[in-house]
């Protein structure tokens, strides 16, 4: 068996088409949904990161404001800032790119975000809105996810769903979602006792921890869709966590790296500032 490759970019830019085409109805209601990204630092990775969802918010007709701020910036500044961001009535989504530095509290920042404008959806309420199968703003990463594999038709209901990573970021909200749709969901994680034992009964295979080529072929059980969210560098290139070319002989639907989930993450993103505008807007 070779399987079917799932690129996310092509259907990144079918519903980015969808939003712009939203965003130009919302601009004639005189709504003009806005997204604040603000970054702490130079880390060059995390610029790339903000530089690109700034592109993309632009790109579907997203108001967007970037703040850069040095990396001596204290909790508190952030903090007011945070709270000044909070009441400004033109502003809808805010974003802090994670990590911060040390010396601030990456839990008091999410905190203080309003969760109407948490459109990474990592504010407790939200979180706890999602646990308890409530409307609100899912993480862009898992979101992505659960909406590409509802676009490629592959359905979610009783499947086995095995998840390696046990994240805030990914791995838990990812396995929350899936069991909202009715999916039946394993986590592993590292301290789980052989993996492959696991990985071998999954029906959707989610990999997200961070280690270039953990699973391969030989840890997927035939016909298995595996989503692959892994983002390492390795001698220079883009790999993610799963041995695509061994995985892909076994696998009915596989995501590549790069080109899979990375464009969903920040069309997901689009889709919640969206949501969030909309919502304090009433409409
Ligand atoms: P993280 O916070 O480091 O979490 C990694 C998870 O994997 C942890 O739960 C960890 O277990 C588990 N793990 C690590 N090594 C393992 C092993 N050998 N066996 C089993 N489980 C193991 O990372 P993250 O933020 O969730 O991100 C995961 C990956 O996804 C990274 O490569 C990141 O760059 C990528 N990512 C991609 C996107 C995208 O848009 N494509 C977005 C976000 C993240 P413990 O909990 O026991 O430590």
């Amino acid at each position: 068996m070779s399987a079917e490759v799932i690129y996310g970019k092509p259907l990144a830019e079918e519903l980015r088409q969808e939003m712009k085409e939203e965003v130009s109805a919302l601009h004639e209601k005189k709504i003009h949904p806005k997204l604040v990204v603000v970054i702490i630092g130079e880390d060059p990775a995390s610029m790339s990161y903000v530089k690109g969802k700034q592109r993309a918010s632009e790109k579907v007709g997203l108001d967007s404001e970037l703040i850069e701020l040095p990396v001596d910036t204290s909790e508190q500044y952030l903090l007011d800032l945070i709270d000044r961001l909070n009441q400004d009535d033109k502003v809808h989504g805010i974003l802090v790119q994670l990590p911060v530095p040390e010396h601030i509290s990456d839990q008091k920042i999410i905190e203080a975000i309003d969760p109407k404008k948490d459109v990474d959806g990592f504010h407790p309420m939200n979180a706890g809105r999602m646990l308890t199968g409530q409307d609100t703003f899912y993480p862009c990463t898992p979101y992505g996810i659960l909406v590409m594999l509802k676009r490629a038709a592959i359905s979610l209901e009783g499947k086995h769903v095995v998840i390696v990573g046990r994240s805030n970021l990914v791995g838990k909200p990812v396995g929350q979602l899936l069991l909202n749709e009715n999916a039946t969901v394993t986590h592993c994680h590292s301290r789980t006792k052989d993996l492959r034992h696991h990985t071998k009964q999954a029906d959707i295979l989610i990999v997200a921890a961070g280690k270039p080529s953990l699973v391969s072929g030989e840890d997927i059980r035939e016909g298995a869709v595996v989503i692959d969210v892994g983002v390492n560098r390795v001698d220079g290139k883009l790999t993610g966590d799963v041995d695509f070319d061994s995985a892909k002989e076994v696998a009915s639907y596989i995501t590549p790296v790069p080109k899979g989930v990375g464009p969903m993450t920040i069309t997901m993103l689009l889709h919640n500032t969206i949501e969030a505008a909309k919502r304090i807007h009433g409409q």
